[in-house]
């Protein structure tokens, strides 16, 4: 069934066909909506896509716009401002792969997108569906990063925003959330609050207008994870890796990481291969990992507590999809504790030079963790994402990462301090 639209004609989505459920198959005509009519399932974007070459991609500009034919953007969108995110550095990890034991590991560091997180490339495909719908203000509810990236995002395009976080969040991301311009509110509550909170505001004359990246925008803003799967494979030479590590919060990168590598095996992009998916969370959030050992379909809600605050979503929106992914490929859902967490992220500084936020430490330890029990395949190659920047996360490690000692400028000082 097609729902009837009034504006559709003016709609530039590229590719981009139709909506259709994820759970009845229903399909809709391109609008801001996210819920099934019929069965309230999650709305995700459908294609027809045209002919696309290697080639083709790889003459194209440095940043996800080399794929703008896989995304539901319009095909002028290079020469709208944005803040042109993506093609991060896929960095062959030797040192990290020989302390941990396994053959071939690379780190896909996503620290390096403009707003220092993976969200600016799902905040990027969101703001051009918020262009298409005519909304002035871009908004969203955040665990930190995606109110930075919605914040900078707005600002670069001209578009007001106003985004809602839950109050105890990281002094680096209040700042870089409030520091573009826009308004950031800060709720007493937890993120599922936050969230909940703006469901509310989209039914009231409030929110009318308003793009909410993550909610009434979800399905075009969850496509942007699709370009961490494209630039994994096109930069490890046109190949799917073995097996990869994905962070979960509410599970829609990992579910979209899994979509952008189906669709380069059906476009003949990519050879087509069995690849394992692993998620990770931080023990102190784990539904995800608790259903997956536990064998259950269902995600039970917790309540988070955990220095992993981007991953601290209590009620995933993508748990059951994840659970289904991981299960399919032949991988697995893990969880660490937030010490190993805090380990992790030394570890990979350590030896990688790579300095990842708390929930970089999720996924370097959830790989340390899978290595050691062996669910992980010393010998496949191996991908693990870092989605954010250590200098948003300090204090989880600034008690630990000290000066080895304060001294007079002098040699005999010096001398003295390090006797031994
Ligand atoms: C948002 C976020 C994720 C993943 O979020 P999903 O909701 O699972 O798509 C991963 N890492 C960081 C740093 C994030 O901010
Ligand atoms: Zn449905």
């Amino acid at each position: 069934m097609a729902l009837a639209s009034t504006a559709n004609s003016a709609l530039d989505f590229g590719p981009a066909s139709a909506l259709s459920c994820r759970e009845c198959g229903t399909r809709y005509d391109l609008g801001p909506i996210f819920a099934c009519i019929e069965c309230f399932g999650p709305l995700e974007v459908a294609y027809d896509f045209g002919p696309v070459t290697r080639e083709e991609i790889a003459a194209g500009p440095t940043n996800i716009w080399r794929y703008s034919k896989l995304l539901p953007v319009p095909g002028n969108v290079e020469t709208r401002p944005n803040l042109q995110p993506g093609w991060t550095k896929l960095v062959k990890a030797d040192n990290l792969a020989g302390e941990l034991g396994l053959r071939s590991l690379y780190i896909k560091d996503d620290s390096g997108n403009p707003t220092h997180s993976f969200k600016d490339r799902v905040v990027a495909i969101a703001l051009e569906a918020a262009r298409n719908f005519g909304f002035h203000t871009l908004s969203c509810s955040s665990t930190g990063n995606l109110a930075g990236a919605v914040g900078a995002a707005a600002a670069r395009a001209g578009l007001d925003s106003c985004v809602f976080i839950p109050s105890n969040l990281e002094e680096a991301k209040i700042t870089m959330a409030s520091v573009y311009g826009g308004r950031l509110v800060a709720i007493d509550g937890t993120y599922d609050e936050v969230n909940r909170f703006c469901s509310e505001l989209i039914g009231d004359e409030l929110g009318e207008k308003w793009g909410f990246v993550n909610v009434n925008l979800r399905p075009y803003y969850a496509e942007g994870s699709k370009t961490l799967a494209y630039e994994i494979a096109e930069q490890l030479g046109w190949r799917i890796p073995d097996q990869i590590v994905i962070p979960v919060a509410s599970g829609s990168q990992l579910t979209k990481i899994d979509k952008g590598f189906r669709e380069l095996i059906k476009l003949g992009l990519v050879e087509d291969k069995p690849y394992k998916i692993f998620g990770a969370q931080a023990e102190g959030c784990s539904p995800v990992s608790s259903a997956y050992k536990a064998g259950h379909d269902v995600v039970q809600p917790v309540k988070p507590d955990t220095i992993a605050k981007s991953l601290a979503i209590g009620n995933p929106a993508d748990g059951p999809y994840v659970l289904d992914i991981a299960r399919r490929t032949g991988g697995a859902v893990e969880d660490v504790n937030d010490r190993e967490v805090v380990d992790a992220i030394r570890l990979l500084a350590r030896t990688e030079g790579i300095f990842a936020e708390t929930a970089g430490g999720v996924t370097v330890g959830v790989l340390r963790k899978l290595t050691e029990s062996g669910a992980l395949d010393p010998e496949a190659e191996t991908v693990v994402l870092n989605t954010g920047d250590g200098l948003k996360t300090l204090d989880a490690v600034a008690a630990e990462a000290r000066p080895a000692a304060v001294i007079r400028p002098s040699l005999a000082a010096f001398r003295t301090a390090f006797a031994n």
